[in-house]
Order: C-alpha cells, then structure tokens, then sequence
C-alpha cells in the first residue's frame, strides 16, 4: 500500500474508533441510576445517598454516601462513581444550605472515591493511609489529577470534631482492602462501615489493594469490641442495617473462611467448596451469588498467591 494512504486509512480508523468510543460513553448518570439515589435520614443531622449493587449495572452508582450536617459544614463519606458529583450535591442541598467542608473515603475503590474531584482539591479529604497510597496507583489521582488526592492521614484512630459534631475514625485491619475506615458517629449512635459490611452475601477480597479473607473476620471482631453503644450501621450496598446485623456478618465472613480453608484441606476444588453451601442456611436472608469469587480469593490467599 501507498505510504500517504496507508497512513490516511490509520488516521480515519483512529477516528473512527474516538467516534465509536465516545457514542458509547455514559452521558453521566442514567435516568434509572438516578431515580433510586435518594437522600434519606438515618438519625437527626445524619443522612445517606442510597448507593446501589454493582449489578445490575445500569442503575449502579457507587456506595451509600454519608451526609453529615455539622455546625462548620457538611461532612461526606464516599463519593460514589465519577459523574455522580452534581447529583450528590444536589441532594445535599435538599437538606441543608451549608457546604461541602469534608471528605472522608472508607476505602480506595473508584465507586467510593468517583467523584471526589468534583468537590475540588481545597475540601479538606481523609482516608486511612494505606488507603491513600492504594489511591495513589489510581489513573484517576494520576497527573494533574494528583491535587484530588486526601490530605490528611491517619494510621490507627483519629477523632475530627467535638461534641455533637465528633467523628471517629478507626482502622482496624485488612479485609476488603488494606486501608478500610470505620466512621463512628458517637453522639448518633450509627457507624458508617463502608465494604467492610457491603451486603448480605460474600465479600469481595480485594487482595490486589491488600484484602485479605483470612484477616476480614479478625478486624470486624476488633470492631465489635472496641467501638461501643453502635445501633446502627451504614454497609457500602445495602440498606442501613443493625448492630446485631453487623455481628452476624462477622460470623459469616468466620465462618466464609473456615470453611473455605476446610475445603480446600479436604482436596475439594473451588468450584466444589463453592458448591457446598449447607453452613449459609444459618444465614437468613443471604445471597452466594458472590460465593465463588470469595472461596477462589481465600484459595489463592492460602497457597500464597
Ligand atoms: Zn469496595
């Protein structure tokens, strides 16, 4: 082929494939997204933006988002998938004129810290250190983007506020990934726990950003003992939940792990451990939809890969 030509067909192909790219693009948020993201009140000043599963995908918007109205500003926690920025707000506003002051991300995912650039780099934003450098290999806090990333760290515990308005965050260990923050909320009595407690099904074992299934039971037991006078907890997909519904997800992921480990002692392959769901009858109202995923993650986490 002629050289000029060649180079002619490469050009309208790579135009063609922008063109391709961009029809397929999402325009923001869909119309069915948005109906079911609605801001609700958990307990006085406190409020979430009801996240969504990540199937089916074309409602999915990221995690339950915490709206914390304080005397200083608004608090928020986790910013769901990137495009959600202007619809977070504006459910903000239905409830409260102050503005965003803070942003606290429970973990590094991209459908907890989406839309954390929407609220520009001058919010001041907060996350568990390991979480910051898991959002550090992020595209999205690459670059330029590099000006979104959290400010501030903690390592173990760290309490912003005071009296009505205190927060308490706490890390208590790997499990869905290596920097999970607990947001306590001590005068309300509610705990944001972010996918630490995601749904009534099995967890996704991140080990990629250090997750880990056999230290998730071990870090909701800590949970359990160290944080006190709790009613109620915002999981990352589902619906606000219990105290001694939280306590039943920590047995469950114990459990998830015993008996995936006994399995695998057993010679059993992941599609049989998988298979042997009898122990989830003790589960009312649990789905193993995300069953294989788990006892494939645990498998690799005991050969050690
Ligand atoms: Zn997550």
């Amino acid at each position: 082929m002629h050289r000029a030509l060649a180079l002619g067909v490469i050009a309208t192909l790579g135009t063609l494939t922008i063109a391709v790219a961009a029809a397929q693009a999402p325009a923001g948020p869909s119309q069915a997204a948005v109906a079911v993201t609605k801001i609700e009140k958990v307990k006085d000043n406190l409020y979430i933006i009801t996240g969504s599963s990540p199937t089916p995908r074309e409602t999915f918007s990221g995690g339950n988002t915490g709206v914390f109205v304080t005397d200083k500003g608004v608090v928020v926690v986790d910013t769901k998938l990137a495009g959600w920025g202007p619809t977070i707000l504006e459910r903000i506003k239905s409830v409260t004129d102050k503005p965003v002051t803070t942003i606290i991300n429970t973990h590094t995912h991209g459908d907890h810290t989406g839309s954390n650039e929407f609220f520009g780099a001058s919010v001041e934003s907060i996350v568990q250190e390991n979480t910051k450098a898991n959002m550090t290999r992020m595209d999205a806090f690459k670059g330029d983007k590099a000006q979104f990333l959290p400010k501030r760290t903690y390592k173990d515990t760290l309490t912003i506020g005071a009296g009505k308005d205190q927060i308490d965050l706490y890390y208590f260990g790997p499990g869905h990934t290596n920097g999970d923050t607990f947001v306590v909320y001590r005068a309300l009595g509610v705990m944001h726990a972010g996918d630490m407690f995601p749904w009534k099904d099995a967890p996704f074992i991140d080990r990629s950003n250090g997750g880990s299934g056999r230290q998730w039971p071990l870090s909701l037991k800590k949970a359990l003992d160290t944080v006190k006078n709790v009613q109620s907890v915002i999981g990352g997909h589902q619906p606000v939940a219990t105290w001694k519904d939280f306590a039943t997800f920590q047995q469950f992921t114990a459990e998830l792990w015993s008996q995936t480990e006994a399995a695998q002692k057993a010679g059993k392959s992941v599609d049989e451990a998988a298979a042997s769901t009898g122990w989830l009858s003790k589960y009312p109202g649990y789905d193993s939809t995300r069953l294989k995923a788990a006892v494939q993650a645990i498998y690799d986490e005991l050969s050690g890969k």
